[in-house]
């Protein structure tokens, strides 16, 4: 097993805030609290299979820190999903929530399944149960879920339509907003499906202002064509970016004169993935390449959009880029990091890049509390001007501190929280 393998990535989200937390002089009892989930819930429920025979799952619901306002985070279904993992992605969204400046706190949820093994029946009893099973964990005032990797606007809809009948009949409509990142029809945001990547986009059009680049003469690699990867890639190639390398779980394609996007995101949602597009009579000029091919294409910007702990130390070494923009949730390890900074790879990190979804969520909160739905002209306008207000705290943040782009992001989250805490207190 290597090395970032063993290593918790809990760990490494507390030891990046706590570095942070050294430049500005946290109160060791706010880094105290910071470094431990308040409530950790582990629900283990029966589904039955579609062969009649009944399988149990493992769920997680990680309610990391609720001081700004309610729980905010979204739900994975995947393999992998385990304790540790959701405990740091928990960390990661209070950081995110304070450093963006909504009113939210900071939780994370999942299921230990692979989505791609069951029928659309056996997930819907999944989802179904496992919101069953969380009761009254959740709620429109206490935890709100929203989708993450593995699942998506119809597992979001099933959530809400189970509390609601959970909820009794007076109830049933005031608790929509239990759940965000739904389908329109049921009480979605306009832009939410898409708002992670277009937040992406915005971050890397402010890093464009800041260093004089021009956004459509970018070349960039892209991991992960799912919600994230694949809206960031459609967003980028329509405003003139030469995306040349995606990857995904089925494979990885490459076309040095750009990749044909559209066509590309058309083929994956239609065959469950990337593979098979380059031999494709729609793969004109696309070649299909080794999977490590994502992190030694020469591009511009490299984006990660896929799981955590991508960017190892080799991979760090081999990266062919000049900046590195954190779609994914913690794909950097610390260790290529270092190597990163030591090569001069600017990073902008996870919770500032991929924000632009929890915003999104929480206006689709606030407009299920006033049972009235906004524009998506009015939703894109507020995402960037939060988003930019965002990035442009962690520029000078990151001039006031002389540090690292996480760092900045980190030191203006802590303050936020430190002031809240310090005018609440700690009770009892
Ligand atoms: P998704 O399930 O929609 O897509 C995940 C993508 O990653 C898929 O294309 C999958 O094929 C690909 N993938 C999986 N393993 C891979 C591998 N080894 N190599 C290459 N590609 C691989 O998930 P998503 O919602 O797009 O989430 C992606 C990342 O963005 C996660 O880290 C998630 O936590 C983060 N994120 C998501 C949101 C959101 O709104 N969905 C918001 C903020 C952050």
């Amino acid at each position: 097993m290597d090395a970032y393998r063993q290593r918790s990535l809990h760990q490494t989200a507390v030891e990046q805030f706590q570095r942070a937390a050294e430049l500005i002089d946290i109160e060791e009892r706010y880094r105290e609290i910071l470094t431990h989930p308040k409530n950790e819930v582990i629900v283990n429920f029966p589904v039955q299979m579609d062969d009649g025979r009944w399988r149990m799952f493992r769920g997680y619901r990680i309610q990391h820190n609720n001081v700004l306002g309610p729980y905010k985070g979204g739900i994975r279904f995947h393999p992998d999903v385990d304790l540790d993992e959701v405990k740091a992605l928990a960390a990661w969204m209070t950081f995110k929530c304070a450093l963006v400046g909504l009113p939210l706190g900071g939780a994370k949820g999942g299921v230990t399944v692979d989505p791609n093994e069951h029928s659309d029946d056996e997930l819907e009893r999944i989802v179904r149960r496992f919101t069953h099973a969380l009761g009254n964990n959740i709620g429109p005032e206490h935890d709100i879920p929203a989708p993450d990797v593995g699942t998506n606007s119809r597992m979001m809809d099933w959530i809400m339509d189970t509390f609601a009948n959970l909820s009794g009949p007076a109830n049933r409509h005031q608790v929509k907003g239990v759940v965000t990142g739904k389908s329109v029809a049921c009480g979605g945001s306009l832009g939410r499906e898409e708002a992670t990547g277009q937040g992406v986009l915005y971050t890397l059009r402010h890093w464009c202002g800041e260093t004089g680049e021009r956004l459509d003469q970018l070349s960039i690699a892209v991991q992960g064509f799912g919600n994230v990867g694949g809206h960031f890639a459609r967003l980028a190639h329509d405003v003139g970016c030469r995306v040349i390398t995606v990857s995904d779980h089925t494979g990885t394609v490459t076309a040095e004169k750009g990749l044909d996007i559209p066509e590309l995101w058309s083929w994956a949602r239609e065959h469950g993935g990337i593979a098979g597009f380059a031999e494709s009579a729609y793969g004109l000029n696309a070649e299909e390449v080794s999977t490590e091919a994502i992190f030694t294409t020469p591009v511009d910007v490299f984006v990660p959009a896929a799981l955590e702990n991508q960017i190892t130390a080799p991979r760090a070494v081999s990266l062919d880029c000049r900046l590195v923009v954190e779609a994914a949730n913690g794909p950097t390890t610390p260790e290529g990091e270092s190597i990163l900074e030591r090569r001069g790879i600017e990073v902008i990190p996870d919770v500032l890049a991929n924000a632009g979804g929890v915003i999104v969520s929480y206006f689709e909160w606030l407009q299920n509390k006033s049972a009235r739905a906004w524009s998506a002209e009015d939703v894109d306008e507020r995402l960037r001007t939060m988003l930019w207000a965002a990035n442009d705290a962690v520029v000078s943040a990151r001039c006031e501190l002389a540090c690292t782009r996480r760092e900045a992001a980190y030191a203006v989250a802590l303050r936020r929280l430190q002031e809240v805490y310090g005018s609440r207190g700690i009770f009892p």
